[in-house]
């Protein structure tokens, strides 16, 4: 995280993209958009674009990384190569590896793994355009993608970060906001517990700025999930009446 002296963030009390400081960016989510995956979604969050999809439950290869008891959930964060303005090298590197080991962690307490034993469940997140967050979409858009593939789950994770840039603290980090602000934690909430199975901190909060920034991080977290339902709603009911205008061009 870069000096905040080397960027004005805040004018005439708005963000440089015009947004309040508890307003989160546009985010939408299509879900099963991948023929050939057992579920996905696509995720768009302000200028962020990810792909989620999902393979399993399956067989867990090679044998010595099965459970005996539950199925393990592995999720595998990857950015494009065009992702960000300067081409990223391919293939994972320090930073994928965390976020793909922190995805799965949040993911495997909601999916009730104990129903298959010795087996796998593959997520794949799929980064093509970053503008900060990414983690906070790739694990929102991954727990789509989970429903989406009829996997048994205790409730979706919905996920936001929130932070502090020039003193103030704000939700859902731009991309300059994030490289020059003064702080970023990045939330995984589970609305039906209201438990959090993602929490990291990049920068300093004091007690009172955390407070702040989880309140306003659980709020919006809340709105995250209503866009996650009302994609999985989008898609059965979709299919709902392309099953239905088959049973009449059959009946015809
Ligand atoms: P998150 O995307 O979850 O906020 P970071 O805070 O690590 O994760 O990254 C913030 C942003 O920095 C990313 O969303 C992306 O836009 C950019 N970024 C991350 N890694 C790279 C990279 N290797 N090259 C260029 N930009 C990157």
């Amino acid at each position: 995280m870069a000096s905040d002296k080397d960027m004005k963030l805040i004018e005439d009390g708005t963000r440089l993209d015009g947004r309040d400081f508890d307003e989160l960016r546009d985010i939408s989510i299509k879900a099963g958009v991948l023929k050939r995956a057992d579920g996905s979604a696509y995720l768009e969050w302000g200028k962020n674009k990810i792909m989620a999809a999902v393979y399993g439950p399956r067989e867990m290869h090679p044998r010595h990384a099965q459970e005996t008891t539950k199925a393990v959930v592995r999720a595998r964060y990857n950015m494009a190569a065009f992702s960000v303005p300067d081409r990223k090298r391919p293939g994972p590197d320090r930073r994928s590896i965390e976020i793909s080991k922190l995805v799965s962690e949040a993911l495997e307490k909601v999916v009730f793994t104990e129903k298959y034993p010795r087996s796998v469940i593959d997520v794949f997140v799929e980064v093509l355009q970053a503008s900060a967050g990414t983690r906070c979409g790739g694990l929102t858009a991954a727990s789509v993608a989970l429903a989406d593939a009829g996997i048994p789950m205790s409730d979706l994770v919905a996920s936001c970060a929130s932070g502090k840039i020039e003193g103030q603290v704000v939700l859902d980090l731009g991309k300059n906001e994030d490289n020059y602000g003064q702080a970023d934690v990045p939330v995984g909430y589970i609305p039906r517990t209201g438990e959090i199975c993602l929490l990291q901190m990049d920068g300093n909060l004091t007690e009172e700025e955390y407070e702040e920034a989880m309140d306003m991080t659980i709020d919006a977290c809340k709105e995250i999930y209503e866009i996650q339902k009302e994609a999985l709603k989008e898609k059965y009911s979709t299919e709902l009446e392309e099953a239905n205008l088959d049973e009449v061009i059959k009946e015809a």
